[in-house]
């Protein structure tokens, strides 16, 4: 039985003051209704990484970070490493966010390195895949997501796999206010888990947290959560209003 699992990216929005009271209206609201049957992490920018930590102290709201470099130090000016974002607090580290991919153009190669160095380090990636509306539109969903997949997790053994959460993202989705239908999203949720059983076993994708996200609302999220192979969701905008990213861990 997979558990529910809900992160809430606030990309480069809040800054010290909100990201606190942010965190602190999460920890509130979200610890009286959903108890301990969903996951729940919130993924501020970097800089507000510690002060964030220390609100989520003693609560049971993970910390996850936007992004990571995948060497372990020295000069790689603007980066982070897996022991840093331990060291502040982390649990949970996104790789290959849609806008990391298609606006400062990470490559798959270097996201399998970010998810591998994750793992080393720690932490649980959050590996993200989606196509864009052209691919969408040119049928090529399946082998987008598919590629994405295997070059993500390239390299990766069965013992790893389990650190691994996936995050179906639709890049046309993201942002934008427009839903993958619930249908939609079970199409390639189900595509990617059949995919993780051939790569790994049956046992393994069974068990595997696959996230949806791209416009995730409180007016969408319980019929996304009904289908069978979605086990959570990946929240940007809704992230950022207490009230919506509550209703969404509610829903889920
Ligand atoms: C995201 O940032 O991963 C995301 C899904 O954003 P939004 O919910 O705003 O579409």
């Amino acid at each position: 039985m997979r558990k529910p699992f809900v992160a809430g990216n606030w990309k480069m929005n809040t800054d010290s003051h909100s990201s606190v009271a942010l965190a602190e209206g999460v920890v509130s609201s979200s610890e009286k209704l959903a108890g301990h049957k969903v996951d729940v992490a919130v993924i501020p920018p970097f800089v507000y990484l510690q002060p964030v930590s220390k609100a989520l102290s003693s609560s049971r709201v993970a910390l996850g970070s936007q992004d990571i470099y995948f060497e372990q130090k020295g000069a790689f000016t603007g980066e982070v490493s897996a022991a840093m974002l331990k060291d502040v607090g982390c649990t949970y580290a996104l790789c290959g966010h849609s806008e990391r991919r298609h606006v400062i153009g990470e490559t798959d190669e270097l996201i399998n390195k970010k998810v591998a160095a994750a793992i080393a380090g720690g932490l649980l990636p959050i590996l993200c895949v989606g196509e864009l509306i052209e691919q969408r539109k040119a049928d090529q969903t399946a082998e987008v997501v598919m590629r994405q997949l295997k070059a993500g997790l390239e390299g990766l053994s069965d013992e790893k796999l389990p650190a691994v959460t996936i995050a179906y993202e639709p890049v046309w989705a993201i942002g934008t206010g427009l839903t993958a239908t619930p249908e939609q999203a079970q199409e390639v949720h189900a595509l990617i888990r059949a995919l993780l059983a051939d790569m790994y076993s049956t046992k393994l994708a069974e068990e595997t947290c696959i996230q949806y996200g791209g416009s995730v609302k409180p007016g969408n999220a319980a019929e996304l959560m009904a289908q069978s192979d979605v086990d959570g969701f990946l929240v940007g905008g809704a992230s950022l209003k207490v009230d919506d990213f509550v209703a969404i861990i509610q829903a889920a």
